[in-house]
């Protein structure tokens, strides 16, 4: 079995639908309400867990109810919470969420304990990241965190997924400890400028990643699959698989969670980034985030 470790965010997902959207000042009698494990580090540790990864999140939640919560739904993962850290001050984070009847919504993140998963605190997991076939990382937490990642993995030679998501500015240098780079489109055009679009612009942005030190650059591209480059000419598209799709938040998490568990389990890249593929479209058939990754058996018979 795998070990993979993530090291990330944690936020409690509190989701009202609402007949329109509120206007400064106003209120609305919403709902129905719903409330659910949330945040990108979290995700992906439900997705690659599913799929029968032993895994470690690294994360940080308050001193709350919420803390209590998020540690139970780890549990109900199987993944080890050693190190879902608490913060004696700040709350749970909590992303606050209205969905339209348009199913438009409105998104205000509040980090919260997670956003203060600091560098001291990575550096306490230093055995788990040791211990791990691989390591994902994304940027929805502090910089610091996401750096001394970094620093330890390559010491210890761990590959590192940097999932780059959501953008946020951070030291390049970061790039030449990270094996797999996996932006989508608007991530990898923040991070190179070049504005990607289709598959011509996935190879000149590929390129830029590759030339700051990143050997295996993907960029997904939504329900037309992902752009694989490691250096040469081109790189290839590996197509997405067609589903009904319903829900497609959760998409890149899905796919970074799958593909962590298939390098972990020693598939090779190309094996990795289908299975990848098919984690990912199979958690778009379904509405939701965490709640909405696939189990391993549904992955094999999808792909049977
Ligand atoms: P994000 O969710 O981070 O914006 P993408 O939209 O690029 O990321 O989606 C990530 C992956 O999810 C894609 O590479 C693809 O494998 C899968 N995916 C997304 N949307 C669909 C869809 N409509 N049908 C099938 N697969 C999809």
């Amino acid at each position: 079995m795998g070990t993979v470790t993530v090291v990330g965010s944690y936020v409690v997902d509190l989701m009202s639908r609402t007949p329109h959207m509120p206007k400064v000042g106003e209120t609305v009698l919403g709902g129905p309400f719903r409330m659910g494990p949330g945040g990108k580090g979290g995700n992906q540790a439900v997705a690659a867990a599913r799929q029968g990864s032993q895994v470690t999140m690294v994360t940080k939640v308050g001193k709350d109810d919420f803390g209590v919560i998020a540690r139970q739904n780890f549990k109900r993962e199987n993944i080890d919470t050693s190190y879902v850290l608490v913060d004696n001050v700040e709350s749970t984070g909590a992303a606050l969420i209205a969905v339209d009847n348009n199913g438009d919504n409105m998104i205000v993140v509040a980090l919260g304990a997670c956003g203060k998963l600091s560098a001291e605190d990575v550096a306490q997991t230093e055995e788990a990241i040791k211990n791990s076939s691989i390591v994902l990382v994304q940027l929805e937490t502090n910089i610091e965190a996401v750096q001394k990642t970094a620093e330890i993995t390559k010491r210890h030679n761990i590959p590192l997924i940097l999932n780059p998501a959501p953008y946020q500015e951070f030291p390049r240098e970061i790039l030449k400890a990270v094996a797999y780079i996996t932006p989508n489109e608007t991530e990898a055009t923040l991070l190179t400028g070049v504005k990607v679009t289709d598959e011509g612009s996935a190879l000149q942005a590929a390129k830029v990643m590759y030339e700051l030190g990143v050997p295996n650059v993907i960029i997904t591209l939504g329900e037309k699959g992902c752009y694989y480059y490691n250096g040469g000419e081109k790189g290839i598209l590996y197509q997405g698989f067609k589903v009904q799709a319903v829900d497609t938040t959760g998409a890149g998490d899905a796919f970074n969670g799958g593909l962590a568990h298939a390098l972990a389990e020693g598939k090779n890249l190309e094996e990795a980034i289908k299975y990848a593929n098919a984690v990912a479209a199979l958690s778009v058939t379904k509405v939701g985030t965490a709640p909405a990754m696939p189990s391993k058996q549904e992955v094999a018979d999808f792909l049977k």
